[in-house]
């Protein structure tokens, strides 16, 4: 028996060139992808002739998740939501639902079940990586949010589950699907991957031509000892290295790195932190930096941070003329802020 392709992981292109149609049917069938994007239904016969849909019907579907859990919790712009869904294999995946202070709503998804970056400050990478995510298995997580939780979502970012660009195949898929017109139909400025910054996947991202795609890296560190601590890709590739690689990513004039910092206390607020991080933005290019406020989870490697020690690190950072926000992290009783996806109690009963 051969295997059914899952249409939420391909482009448009590639779905009618797999469909074997001829040209003359393309707008019917593309009436069919529409809808399973937009209603999770493979529905051929709606659209296609009797024979056509004969034909398609069992070499495609439409592989929306089961939502095993659902947690939200009340925040300042609205409800911060996870969802914890189950792949075919038992395995889960845990996606996030962010409301944005301007309204509309990101949607954090997964790239992988569980992860091998190892970052300290991470439970997702306790318990190393399972497995990559298809393509298909990214999208759905944005389709089944949508059209079984009722989720609405007008931005993407890749910070849940695993590390994006250690799943390029999956995430160049998914972006095909999550930019087509007729599927997700997101602008590329609206996605944003989130990557620990692996040198190579960044150029390959760059391969891909999405000259408005967003992208953001997590710093962490001031310096390459601290960084190689708390994250051991920092002993694979240093921060020069990191820095070249991404001050040859922007395609366009106008592009801002997001360039992340999970606060810690006596870890990486140290007095030449913020030299060490305006060195990095001068050698990685024009950046913002949001500094995370570290949340310990059921690991610590040390506290919360106090306000006074947040404000004072942001007074450094300004100092030097770096453009920085604090960003909150949002639901930290559900275990869905930073660094907290696939935790211990992520979902009971879920292998
Ligand atoms: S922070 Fe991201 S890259 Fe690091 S272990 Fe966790 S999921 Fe992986």
């Amino acid at each position: 028996m051969t295997e059914t392709v899952d249409i939420l992981g391909l482009g448009f292109e590639a779905f009618f060139a797999a469909s074997g149609l001829g040209a003359g049917k393309r707008r019917n069938l593309r009436a069919a992808y529409r809808a399973a994007f937009g209603d999770g239904r493979w529905e051929p016969g709606r659209y296609l002739s009797r024979a056509d849909a004969e034909a398609l019907s069992p070499r495609f579907r439409v592989g929306l998740l089961e939502p095993v859990r659902v947690a939200s919790e009340d925040g300042e712009y609205g409800p911060t939501s996870k969802a914890v869904f189950r792949l075919d294999d038992g395995l889960a995946v845990e996606s996030v639902r962010i409301p944005q202070p301007g309204g509309g709503a990101t949607l954090c998804l997964s790239s992988q079940v569980g992860c091998r970056m190892g970052c300290a400050f991470c439970e997702t990478g306790r318990a190393g990586l399972s497995r990559n995510l298809s393509a298909g298995e990214i999208v759905a997580q944005a389709v089944t949010a949508r059209v079984a939780l009722g989720w609405d979502f007008s931005n993407v970012v890749f910070m849940g589950m695993g590390e994006p660009l250690d799943n390029f195949d999956g995430l160049a898929g998914a972006l095909a699907a999550l930019f087509d017109q007729s599927a997700i139909g997101l602008a590329q400025e609206r996605v944003t991957v989130c990557t620990v910054g692996l040198p190579d996947g960044v150029a390959r991202l760059k391969g891909l031509g999405y000259r408005r795609l967003g992208l953001s890296v997590s710093l962490n560190a001031p310096d390459d000892a601290v960084r190689s601590a708390l994250m051991p890709v920092g002993r694979a590739h240093g921060l020069g290295e990191l820095a070249e690689a991404l001050a040859a990513y922007p395609s366009r004039r106008n592009f801002a790195l997001g360039v992340n910092y999970c606060l810690i206390p006596g870890v990486n607020d140290g007095p030449g932190a913020a030299d060490g991080v305006a060195a990095f933005v001068r050698a990685a290019g024009r950046a913002l930096v949001n500094v995370i406020p570290y949340n310990p989870g059921p690991a610590p490697i040390g506290r919360a941070p106090t306000e006074p020690e947040i404000d004072a690190f942001m007074a450094s950072l300004a100092e030097r003329g770096l453009e920085a926000r604090v960003r909150a992290p949002r639901g930290r009783g559900l275990a869905a802020a930073c660094g907290q996806l696939g935790g211990p109690d992520a979902a009971p009963g879920v292998r």
